[in-house]
């Protein structure tokens, strides 16, 4: 027995054009179901708990329009990026490539580096992509400098310099991490500079799996940039590629690991694997990691330490698009969970993108008013003593999981908070950035390279 939740417009994994689309219910599964006129009929898994995705829409925000768009044109979601005036959020983080070159070749790839074109934008070309975002975008303003892998422009500092000096609040850096092992002089030139946190590549604590993800065995690189992170006080987010077939399994014992670098790890984002970028396969539905599958191994794998109740989506971008919890890591190791679905969605969900941005910029410091606080308690010195430690010893662990052609819904580009800055002046959803078809076709990202490279 199925039946029809929803509608919306997805894309052809094969040709990109956009179709309609409907959400059913099956066997407590959701799936969309889709149609082109030319390449057939596709069913795909998105969600495995029917009741659960229904929920989520408690968490849904009041959609806000960008105050500033790029693109005049309306009514025709996603091919007209952007941002258009049909957009619903404003952007929290914004992605901005400097190169698309690589020092690895990873067989999973979601930027495709290495390919085609040579995308080494010049200064100039920076400066301006950097002016395109103070333009369109809402202070505190943050910022991930991503490739391929910046850490080969031996210019990343002066980049770095110049976006702190033009008046961009936060900038992370994306990073395999492999020149920051080898280099530390190098990552204190980095920070230096004005890098607030590391995002940064960390698939599992078994060589074996960077074989699969990365190609080689990246381990003792992956911990020694750590290392060298612990020793020049720079934060970390480890963003862990998840897939059923290779490290769904060892999602505790990467939290585990977290813990245990705590305060220079701030926080896990498992990344379900998206079939866009280099991806070997056609995906079938068991090559898929949802969001609750992840939430469950997470609560089975720490034995209930973090509980899927614990995961609340961010209310920023579209209520099935992330998860997010919490947590303080109490003197014996353990985590005390700070966030819980049952104290509700946040009471003013307009503000949430603004929120969402202060909180990056503010490295996902401890917010107090996350906390209930108890009158009595506050005055005790037991509630001041954990109070003091929260601020430094948290650990989030997030999820987004993007979207690749199969998946694709404009319902949720549409509602998009983490855009891509292009140099022609716009911002495009990082996802839909992405997305190509089977055959390699993209919609956005060829273009912008076939435009700005090097030829
Ligand atoms: S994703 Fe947003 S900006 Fe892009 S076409 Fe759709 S509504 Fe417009
Ligand atoms: S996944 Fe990252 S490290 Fe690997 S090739 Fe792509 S950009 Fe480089
Ligand atoms: S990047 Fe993709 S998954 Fe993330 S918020 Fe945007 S549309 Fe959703
Ligand atoms: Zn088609």
């Amino acid at each position: 027995m199925n039946k029809v939740i929803g509608h919306t417009n997805s894309l052809c994994p094969k040709c990109l054009r956009t179709i309609p689309a409907t959400k059913i219910a099956e066997d407590d599964k959701v799936y969309l179901i889709k149609e082109c006129p030319e390449h057939g009929t596709e069913k795909v898994l998105i969600w495995k708990g029917v009741e659960d995705y229904l929920d989520m829409k408690r968490y849904a925000s009041v959609p806000v329009r960008p105050a500033k768009v790029a693109v005049k044109e309306t009514g025709n979601c996603p091919n007209i990026c952007g941002l258009c005036p049909d957009h619903i959020q404003n952007t929290c983080l914004v992605v901005m490539e400097i190169t698309n070159g690589c020092n690895l070749k990873c067989p999973l790839c979601f930027a495709s580096a290495n390919e085609r074109y040579r995308f080494n934008p010049s200064l100039e070309v920076i400066r301006g992509m950097y002016q395109t975002i103070l333009d369109y975008v809402e202070h505190p303003i943050c910022v991930q400098i991503s490739g391929g892998e910046p850490t080969i422009r031996d210019d990343l500092p002066d980049i770095i310099r110049m976006g702190k000096e033009m008046g961009i609040d936060h900038i992370e850096l994306n990073t395999n991490g492999v020149r920051l092992a080898d280099d530390i002089e190098f990552l204190k030139n980095v920070k230096k500079a004005g890098v607030d946190t590391l995002y940064f590549s960390f698939d599992g604590l078994q060589g074996e799996i960077y074989k699969q993800t990365c190609g080689r065995d990246l381990l003792d690189k992956k911990l020694k940039c750590i290392e060298n992170c612990e020793k020049v006080g720079m934060g970390i987010t480890l963003v862990c590629v998840v897939s059923p077939n290779i490290n769904l399994d060892r999602v505790g014992e990467i939290i585990d690991f977290a813990k245990s670098k705590v305060p220079t790890v701030k926080g896990v984002h498992f990344q379900p694997l998206a079939y866009f970028g280099r991806f070997p396969i056609t995906p079938k539905d068991s090559d898929r990691v949802t969001i609750p599958d992840l939430l469950r191994e997470i609560e089975e794998q720490t034995k209930g330490e973090l509980r899927v109740d614990n995961f609340i989506p961010t209310s920023c971008a579209n209520i099935h698009c992330d998860a997010k919890s919490m947590s303080v890591v109490m003197e014996d190791g353990s985590l005390f969970p700070l966030t819980s679905r049952a104290l509700g969605p946040p009471k003013d969900t307009s503000t949430i993108a603004n929120k969402t941005r202060k909180e990056i910029a503010d490295l996902w410091r401890f917010v107090e008013d996350s906390l209930i606080i108890d009158e009595e308690d506050d005055k005790s010195n037991e509630w001041g003593d954990f109070v003091d430690r929260a601020k430094t010893n948290y650990l989030t662990v997030s999820t987004m999981a993007f979207q690749d052609a199969w998946t694709s819904e404009t319902e949720r580009f549409a509602n998009c908070c983490i855009h891509t800055v292009t140099p022609d002046g716009k911002l495009i959803p990082f996802c839909l950035f992405n997305i190509n078809s089977q055959d390699g076709k993209t919609l956005y990202r060829h273009e912008m390279w076939a435009k700005f490279s090097e030829k």
